[in-house]
């Protein structure tokens, strides 16, 4: 399906779009890297789509890597243990009550340009899938639906022990009423939700077991030391081979199995378009 009457547009608007935050710093970008790219999406009509933090930094909320303004970069703080939080209540203490502080702030950040793209050309039919490795659901509140969230997503909350599954905000609701005099809210935000407050004040942070077996509570997400789960792998690797092209968009595609998602790609050796615009290809990494 041709797209290239909803594309043009857009590409054109990101170029121009003085009130747009580039977040890392960058050199304005190249018209022939945008040119590379209009032809890209041109060209085919079942892309798989695999985003990461990138795509959400100009919606507020930090990637994890880049210089000066990622996680990484500007905070000695790291996301959290999967063995630490299943293994200390006062790790999960500490977890909830930063992640109850960010809440607010982290669930407010709205889809940017790039998230209202990808959902515009998923209903014209150009998108056969969409990985994100986000937990923000910002490519959700865009509209996609053809997607895949590999690490799952902070907007559901689970139990390890019998699977009950409910909403976050419901659990903000709880962790308040337990919580009547823990008024502290951060500015500060990580892509995970969590922020960064003084160890003294989680201490005494009263966090729920589940209320139907009394197992502990864990945000659908994974974590740091945990796998994503086997079969959700295997689905994407039936979705990117039955994909003509690739499209990789603020990943630095370190996890291993984005890796091998681009290695069952059927199709001639791969290009790469980076920021200088190099070649192009049947993957685009941008
Ligand atoms: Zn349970």
């Amino acid at each position: 399906m041709k797209i290239k009457n909803i594309s043009a547009p857009i590409f054109h608007n990101l170029y121009r779009n003085k009130h747009y935050q580039f977040v890392p710093k960058h050199e304005p970008c190249n018209p022939d890297s945008i040119s590379l790219l209009q032809d890209f999406v041109n060209k085919y009509s079942k892309v798989f789509v695999l985003t990461g933090a990138g795509v959400s930094t100009e919606s507020g909320l930090p990637d994890y890597r880049s210089k000066d303004v990622g996680l990484y970069d500007r905070s000695p703080n790291r996301p959290v243990l999967f063995k630490d939080f299943v293994s200390k209540i006062e790790v999960r203490k500490r977890y909830w009550a930063r992640n109850f502080a960010g809440w607010k702030l982290f669930s407010s950040a709205q889809p940017n340009e790039i998230h209202k793209f990808l959902s515009l050309w998923e209903q014209k039919g150009g998108i056969h899938w969409l990985v994100t490795q986000n937990v923000d659901r910002l490519h959700h509140k865009a509209g996609s639906q053809r997607i895949t969230e590999l690490h799952g997503t902070s907007y559901l909350v689970k139990c390890l022990s019998c699977s009950n599954l409910f909403s976050r905000d419901l659990f903000q609701v709880i962790l308040r009423e337990l919580n009547p005099d823990f008024n502290v809210e951060s500015t500060e935000i990580a892509p995970d939700a969590d922020v960064h407050l003084n160890p003294e004040l989680t201490k005494s942070f009263n966090v729920p077991d589940c209320e139907k077996c009394g197992g502990i509570l864990k945000p659908d997400v994974v974590f740091f030391g945990e796998n994503v789960p086997k079969e959700k792998v295997f689905e994407l690797y039936e979705k990117v081979e039955k994909s003509d092209a690739v499209l990789v968009l603020g990943s630095s595609l370190e996890a291993w199995y984005m890796l091998n998602l681009m290695l069952r790609v059927k199709c001639p050796p791969p290009g790469v378009m980076q920021k200088s615009g190099v070649e192009a290809g049947v993957i685009l990494i941008i």
